[in-house]
């Protein structure tokens, strides 16, 4: 996985299509003032490295293309083989959605990939997880105390009597009282917490625990209604005896639990969540791509992929649209894309507020260059559902569950749709993790593999040298997601015990 000193010190760029009038540094470092490309393109400057070089003289106000697509305008001429940060460019205004048409024909899925199986726990309602986890889901911030407390000891006295049950995790969140519970967007979080609780790697157990006067009462957390799998913190006599309780409650679904066994499934009960997190400019061209392939021979096995970010996804939108199934796909993709222009617009922020330092330190110069990046995780395959933030997946094949791009919250709509696993790419690196689901990290550049041995799962990078290709890494992260799947393998995230909290979406007002 290591570049040999040659490698690295021979001057290297990336032009994604032959239209592109900038291409990026691969050289781990940037390259200095006077390096000379094979081409002969000489740098006028230092520039960093996954930084753009321009390939020809820029005027003031020309378009800066790259992926073929105008990234933005640069504010001043720019001489050929010069460095364009992110202080020289104009960003684009953004797509009209209303002028967006779903194409006339419905586009004609890949071909299908024959014979794949993982190993899976089938649940008694027809779903498959692919962990055995004991879940234990709250109404309401105000017990999460009490449940950690408890969480403590069903760890230390109960799950090494269940060697079959790989974990037991709290649903803690900041949600359930002092909250504006009739606002029309507190669909969201109650939705999302909704459908956690029944999620399909929790085994068809239910355990909610609830205070006693809280708005979001907790018998809407039930799918079925039955109060038996409800304690009340109120209800009980002192602190030893909830703690008691919910051990007690704790032990009869771990019996279960314990029973389970894994069996052979098909490819159609998978479902997979994509996103990406800390990207840098090698984003677009190393790990996405090879997601996005990865992502084309999920679906074409028949099984669900998921990918998200609508602040990411707003500037390539017209891309997708090509793509919907049919115009209600269409309508709702806009929908969603809407919905969003508005949030930010209430926040007194547009779409540009996505690019964080870090992105722009990793050569990002803004939003429409980040998201022509992100969109390539999501392949080729068309789009056959739209799900809205915290609601659950209805369809199989490629969907996009409309979710914000920051990690926690995308990762937590996506176990509410019914992700079972995430693949989740990185350019600048973060130690991100779920605790209800394994994360697959992919980076972008052999630095970070090289930099985060024991985090990175795959590394990408190598498509960047030219010692891998883009299929190659693709068809390594399509085994890897069925090992881990199957219960094979495991991720780092999940060697290490690493995992963010819980982070609920609520655009509704607190009280
Ligand atoms: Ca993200």
């Amino acid at each position: 996985m290591s570049l040999n000193v040659t490698e690295i010190e021979k001057p290297l760029y990336i032009k994604v299509h032959p239209d592109d009038n900038v291409a990026i540094i691969v050289n781990t470092g940037g390259l200095p003032e006077g390096a000379i490309f094979t081409d002969g393109l000489k740098l006028n400057e230092r520039v960093p490295q996954g930084h753009k070089v321009t390939l020809m003289d820029l005027k003031c106000g020309d378009a800066i293309i790259r992926y073929g697509h105008i990234i933005g305008y640069v504010k001043n001429p720019v001489k050929k083989g010069s460095w364009v940060n992110e202080t020289m460019v104009d960003l684009p205004s953004a797509l009209e959605l209303d002028e967006l048409l779903a194409p006339e024909q419905a586009p004609q899925p890949l071909p299908p990939l024959e014979g794949f199986t993982f190993e899976g726990y089938r649940n008694s309602n027809g779903t498959v997880g692919i962990k055995n986890i004991l879940g234990i889901s709250t109404s309401v911030q105000c017990v999460v105390g009490v449940v950690e407390f408890a969480v403590k000891r069903i760890n230390n006295e109960l799950l090494p009597k269940y060697p079959n049950v790989d974990d037991v995790v709290a649903l803690n969140h900041s949600y359930g009282c002092g909250v504006a519970i009739n606002s029309p967007d507190a669909i969201i979080p109650i939705r999302t917490l909704q459908n956690l609780a029944v999620h399909p790697s929790f085994g068809g157990e239910v355990l909610v625990v609830g205070l006693g006067c809280e708005k979001l009462v907790p018998d809407r957390l039930l799918p079925d209604g039955d109060t038996s799998n409800v304690i009340l913190l109120q209800e009980q006599t002192g602190f030893i005896n909830m703690v008691e309780k919910i051990l007690e409650m704790a032990e009869t679904r771990l019996k279960r639990l314990n029973e389970r066994k894994r069996e052979t499934c098909p490819f159609s009960d998978l479902v997979i969540g994509v996103q990406c997190g800390g990207s840098d400019a090698f984003s677009g061209v190393t790990a996405n791509p090879a997601v996005g392939y990865a992502a084309d021979l999920i679906v074409r096995a028949g099984g669900t992929v998921m990918f998200s970010e609508v602040s990411e996804i707003r500037d390539s939108v017209h891309l997708l649209m090509s793509r919907v199934v049919d115009e209600k796909v269409g309508n709702d993709l806009k929908r969603e894309m809407k919905w969003y222009d508005n949030y930010l617009q209430g926040g007194q922020v547009d779409r540009d507020a996505n690019p964080t330092p870090g992105n722009k330190k990793g050569g990002l110069s803004n939003v429409v260059e980040k998201s022509l990046g992100s969109v390539a995780k999501s392949g080729n395959s068309p789009l056959v559902e739209v799900v809205p933030p915290g609601a659950k997946a209805t369809k199989k094949g490629l969907l996009f569950a409309a979710t914000p791009a920051g990690d926690f919250v995308c990762g937590t709509l996506q176990l509410a749709a019914g992700m079972h696993l995430q693949v989740f790419t990185t350019g600048r690196g973060t130690p991100y993790g779920l605790a209800m689901a394994p994360v697959i990290k992919v980076s972008t550049r052999n630095a970070l593999t090289e930099q985060w041995k024991d985090l990175i799962d795959v590394n990408a990078g190598t498509i960047a040298t030219g010692e891998a290709t883009i299929e190659d890494v693709g068809w390594e992260i399509f085994y890897l997601i069925l090992d881990v799947a199957s219960g094979r393998k495991q991720t780092y995230a999940e060697k290490w015990g690493l995992h963010n909290d819980l982070c609920l979406f609520n655009p509704a007002p607190i009280t």
